[in-house]
């Protein structure tokens, strides 16, 4: 059926539905209630008190009319709803208003009801556009309203009209049920078009909710259904490299050079990956642990495994600071073994640049370590056996399949040090094995966390003399402004001049992310020698950062954070020995939100309860980055309200593609077409088709 053919829908009207990506007959259907307003629940006009309570009525417009002058003009909407009247005022937009509402339309008005004199008004009440005509008797007791954009008002178009051609196209078309029956009768759903009738003309609250929550399934369903099959897929199609010998390389780092005991985490997640690369199939595996955790070294283990068996190995690292770091470590924890080790940074000459690329590609390089530059198309691997990419949020979906590209099914270490939901784990790594390091190396001690305001500066300031004269290390932290590079920049310099001033006799460092590599490399290198007391800096700190000595960190205008990145930031310190202290220095004005991210640092360490709070203060899309992280972008249901469903919808998944993978069976005959070209979709997206 064709939009075109229903009743009352003129050029214009079609206009409007198609600016609101409304082209056919199914998309109406799709194009659901905002809200239900409730007859059962609104006000009489009558017995409304007016004192300033909350309320939603709704009748007929009987009047339109304006009062006062100039500068005073106001606009008045008389409702009657045969009980009595109610008056909508408007102080501004007056002319928008006056042309918007017609005598004889029924609309709903929500807001506060004030009483002046005999009359009750509402002042610039929310308003919902319910019928063109009518008295609103002739309606259902649950009347759907629908998004209003600006468009589809100017069209005049009302809800009861989209409800009016719902019921057309409902009464015409056909809806194919694809969900399989038992699953609807397990779940006690609605079948699909008694759903859509549900969402549009529902008797009660129950059964909207019940038809919504089968849309919301649907959705989750299809999603885990195609993240099942991509781990099959996954698992299965890779045949992996053997790394039989376990051996010289890796033995040796373990018992000969690393200067302590694993945790137990670090032993588990490398005898984890040590089966992995023994299995014959190719390793995908990711490492969660929260900052400090030690996953360099689980890194460093796994990559020797992949040398000792004569084969390449990578490590990705999403800034150059990080990179130069991991390189630095590499090189001072493997330097008796005599490994060629190479950096590769975008930064580099070309002449060198060229000399490293030889070496990747002829074999020498056995290590290759570096930033986006690995993954560029002119750097070849002679045999790369495992790439390792760490702080892997950092990175897409894309970069992690080009990563892989680079050699013939190489095994895959990725590492995250955002401690993310079980509920969202679950679902954006699907394709991935998870080892969770839970435990911190010993003898760490809790990094205590403060709020203190502008008025402790001298405080502050007599505590970090303290720290630096007994040895320690001090970070100060400036938040990077996304709009302006520059401003944050002058924050930063300005508090490393201050600084200077206030502390002549120590050594003071600035870093940030206008740097150039070399000079960024220089201030690094004196700040792990201990030859800088004092680093400011800009957020190019945040990610993985590792100076086990610095024990204070200053974060000035801490509100400005989000609460992960507080987080990540605050893991630069508490590395080592020495009690640490994070010091957070919010500005005068700070939001709620930002008070009680604050409150949240100051209350806890643990990196998972962090992520649960950051979670639900953005909400998935913006924790992750939707289109980085791979989480899908639901249209109806959330990935956090929605958990048990979430869970319901893989446990169905997970036992109908074991009964029936291909979906062959004629009763998944439907549910076969409607997944076909949703998993082609997905696949493309993971970078495996
Ligand atoms: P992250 O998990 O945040 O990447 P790192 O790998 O940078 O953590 O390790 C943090 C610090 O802890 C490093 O200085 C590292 O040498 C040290 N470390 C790692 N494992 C242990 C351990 N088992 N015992 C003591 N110190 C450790
Ligand atoms: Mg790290």
């Amino acid at each position: 059926m064709k939009l075109s053919e229903l009743s009352y829908l003129s050029t214009k009207r079609l206009d409007a539905l198609s600016s609101e990506g409304i082209h056919s007959a199914m998309d109406l259907l799709n194009f659901f209630p905002r809200r239900y307003l409730d007859r059962s629940n609104t006000q009489k006009m009558k017995f409304l008190p007016g004192s300033g309570e909350e309320v939603t009525v709704a009748g007929k417009v009987v009047d339109i009319s304006t009062a006062g002058f100039g500068r005073k003009k106001r606009l008045e909407v008389t409702l009657n709803d045969g009980t009595g009247t109610i008056k909508g005022v408007w102080f501004r937009g007056v002319k928008y208003f006056s042309k918007y509402f017609k005598k004889g339309e029924t609309v709903a008005f929500f807001g506060q009801a004030k009483r002046y004199g005999k009359n009750v008004s509402i002042a610039h009440p929310e308003v919902d556009k319910i019928s063109s005509e009518g008295d609103l008797d002739a309606f259902s007791r649950i009347v759907p309203i629908y998004p209003g954009s600006k468009g589809i008002s100017q069209a005049r178009i009302t809800s009861s009209m989209i409800q009016n051609w719902n019921k057309e196209i409902l009464a015409n078309i056909q809806i194919d049920e694809f969900l399989p029956t038992d699953i609807l009768s397990e779940m006690k759903f609605p079948t699909r078009k008694e759903a859509y009738r549900m969402i549009h003309f529902p008797e009660s609250h129950n059964q909207h909710k019940n038809a919504l929550n089968r849309f919301k399934f649907e959705e989750l369903f299809l999603f885990e259904m195609s993240m099942e099959k991509i781990h099959f897929t996954v698992k299965d199609r890779a045949q992996g490299h053997l790394f039989k010998n376990i051996g010289n390389y890796t033995a040796r780092y373990f018992n000969e050079v690393l200067p302590f005991e694993l945790t137990e985490g670090q032993k588990i997640a490398l005898s984890e990956i040590k089966q992995d690369v023994r299995s014959g199939k190719q390793m995908n595996r990711l490492i969660q642990g929260d900052v400090g955790a030690g996953k360099t070294v689980v890194a460093i283990g796994a990559m020797l495994m992949a040398l000792d068996n004569g084969f390449q190995a990578a490590f990705l690292a999403p800034t150059e600071i990080l990179a130069e770091q991991h390189y630095r470590t590499l090189s001072d924890h493997l330097k008796e073994m005599d490994i060629n080790i190479r950096l590769l940074i975008g930064s580099q000459k070309k002449a060198l640049r060229t000399d490293i690329l030889t070496d990747v590609e002829g074999g020498n390089a056995q290590i290759v370590v570096g930033t986006h530059a690995i993954i560029q198309d002119e750097v070849r691997f002679h045999n790369l056996g495992l790439a390792v990419i760490d702080e892997q949020h950092r990175f897409g979906v894309k970069q992690r399949a080009d990563l892989l590209s680079k050699g013939n099914h190489p095994h895959m270490l990725v590492m995250s040090a955002t401690p993310i939901p079980r509920s969202l784990a679950m679902t954006v790594y699907a394709d991935l094995d998870v080892s969770v390091i839970k435990d911190l190396p010993a003898g760490r001690k809790p990094i205590k966390t403060a709020i203190r305001s502008h008025k402790k500066r001298e405080d502050v300031m007599h505590f970090v003399r303290q720290e630096v004269e007994d040895g320690g290390q001090v970070y100060v932290v400036y938040p990077l402004v996304e709009e302006s590079e520059a401003l944050d920049l002058k924050d930063a310099t300005a508090g490393f001049e201050k600084l200077k001033k206030r502390f002549p006799e120590f050594k003071i460092g600035l870093l940030h992310g206008r740097m150039k590599t070399e000079e960024k490399e220089a201030v690094m290198k004196k700040f792990i020698d201990n030859e800088i007391n004092i680093l400011v800096s800009t957020t190019v700190i945040e990610v993985g950062v590792d100076v086990p000595n610095a024990s204070v960190m200053i974060i000035e205008h801490a509100e400005r954070f989000g609460l992960s990145q507080l987080h990540q930031l605050r893991g630069r310190i508490g590395r080592g020995e020495r009690q640490s202290y994070c010091i957070l220095m919010p500005d005068v004005k700070v939001s709620k939100a930002g008070a009680f991210r604050l409150k949240t640092m100051e209350e806890t360490n643990d990196g998972f309860r962090i992520a649960e709070a950051d979670l639900k203060l953005r909400g998935p899309g913006d924790f992750l980055g939707t289109k980085q992280s791979g989480l899908p972008d639901f249209k109806f249901a959330d990935i956090v309200e929605d958990q048990f469903l979430l869970a319901q919808a893989k446990e169905k998944a997970k036992s109908l593609l074991k009964e029936d993978p291909e979906l062959k069976e004629s009763s998944h005959k439907n549910l076969s077409t409607v997944f076909a070209p949703y998993f082609e979709e997905k696949v493309k997206f993971y970078g495996m088709g």
